[in-house]
């Protein structure tokens, strides 16, 4: 008989005290765990040396704290994106990122890590080699938490053996940004779950602001985040500013077009007090002209939001190849000009084929 074992970091923190109750030991033994498992960065129940032995091997018996396997990393030629692609315990792979943003001695250092929440994407965005790859399943809490922990503990290690050894108080990763593989909003209790997690005191502690949810704009769970209790940042993959090209770039547009996905954002500003952030990834003769940028800034006249522009990453779909930095930056202009304020963002790592799921593309096709 095949006994599955309850995967520690599937559990709520409730959860959990009532499962170390089931085993007979008091509530306060969920936090030494979750110090362990956080704090520690251990990857076994029996490394949490201050737990009784008995509730060692027990947990053993009942639960697991498994790790994903990496099978490819690849790391940029600066050294400051790293990609790895993990298997699942059903053999099904995704990928993950970090990018340090590393400004020595100043407080504005960062490592934020980029989950995927999918295996897949059932949206199908044909200029994204996630979307191109179908969908297969959900991610599970765990699947998400431990794609953060793996990289808590990549850079702990190297902190602890390099220079940065003398500021033992770093915190491994400072971000986290749901924008890998798959449509946050679409599996929506797993990735909320994941947040209260990596927010909580008893989890990884990170800040709602540290927090950014990318979404292709599910309008019912936009306004479904906005009333929940942690208020993190928004991301709104936008790539078009009228109905008929959105609808080709980002199909799901048809069923939440712009008349309601734009109000249901200014509505999450009110709420939570977080201004959203449109992306907007150019693509050579699709979206990138002078036209296409006033459209944009009517669309999102008044509004306090901010716009990140980005050259399109190329995927094998043809159609969509990068638009060039002159025409970016003339995008910029138009936009400024309107009155509407954007940054351009250098995509981190295009020499590990940093793109969403381009990694895991290569990955497929090498087994095909
Ligand atoms: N599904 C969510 C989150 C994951 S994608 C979303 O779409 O928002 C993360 C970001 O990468 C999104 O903004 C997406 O539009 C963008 N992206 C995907 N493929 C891209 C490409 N080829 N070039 C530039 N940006 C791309
Ligand atoms: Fe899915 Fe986002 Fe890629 Fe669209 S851009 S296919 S929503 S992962």
């Amino acid at each position: 008989m095949v006994t599955v074992r309850q995967n520690i970091l599937d559990l709520s923190y409730p959860q959990l005290k009532e499962l170390v109750h089931s085993l007979g030991e008091p509530a306060y033994r969920a936090d030494q765990i979750l110090w362990w498992i956080y704090g520690k960065l251990t990857t076994s129940f029996e490394e949490m040396t201050d737990l009784p032995q008995s509730l060692r091997q027990k947990l053993t018996e009942v639960a697991s704290l498994t790790r994903l396997a990496p099978v490819d990393e690849k790391i940029s030629t600066d050294g400051q994106t790293r990609k790895v692609l993990f298997r699942l315990e059903d053999s099904r792979t995704i990928e993950s990122s970090l990018m340090l943003y590393e400004k020595t001695g100043s407080s504005r250092e960062r490592r934020t890590v980029c989950v995927s929440t999918q295996v897949g994407c059932p949206v199908g965005c044909p200029f994204c080699a996630t979307g191109q790859q179908g969908f297969e399943r959900n991610l599970r809490p765990c699947e998400i938490i431990e794609q953060v922990l793996h990289f808590m503990r990549l850079v702990s290690t190297e902190q602890s053996s390099g220079e940065a050894a003398t500021a033992p108080t770093r915190r491994p990763v400072t971000n986290v940004v749901f924008m890998g593989m798959g449509e946050p909003l679409a599996n929506y209790e797993a990735v909320w779950q994941s947040i209260v997690t990596l927010n909580s005191k008893h989890g990884s502690g990170l800040g709602a602001r540290q927090i950014t949810v990318s979404t292709v704009g599910l309008v019912p769970q936009i306004r479904r985040l906005a009333g929940e209790s942690i208020h993190v940042e928004l991301a709104i993959s936008l790539h078009a500013a009228n109905d008929v090209l959105r609808n080709k770039l980002v199909p799901i547009n048809k069923k939440y077009p712009l008349s309601q996905l734009i109000p249901t954002c200014r509505d999450y500003f009110k709420r939570t007090g977080r201004r959203p952030t449109f992306e907007y990834a150019l693509f050579q003769g699709v979206n990138d002209s002078v036209n296409h940028a006033l459209e944009l800034a009517r669309l999102l006249e008044g509004m306090n939001c901010q716009v990140n522009l980005i050259a399109g990453n190329p995927t094998a779909c043809q159609e969509f190849t990068p638009s060039p930095m002159k025409k970016v930056l003339a995008f910029q202009k138009e936009l400024k000009d309107s009155g509407v304020s954007s940054t351009v963002r250098v995509s981190k790592g295009v020499d590990i084929e940093a793109g969403c799921g381009q990694l895991r593309s290569r990955w497929i096709a090498g087994r095909a």
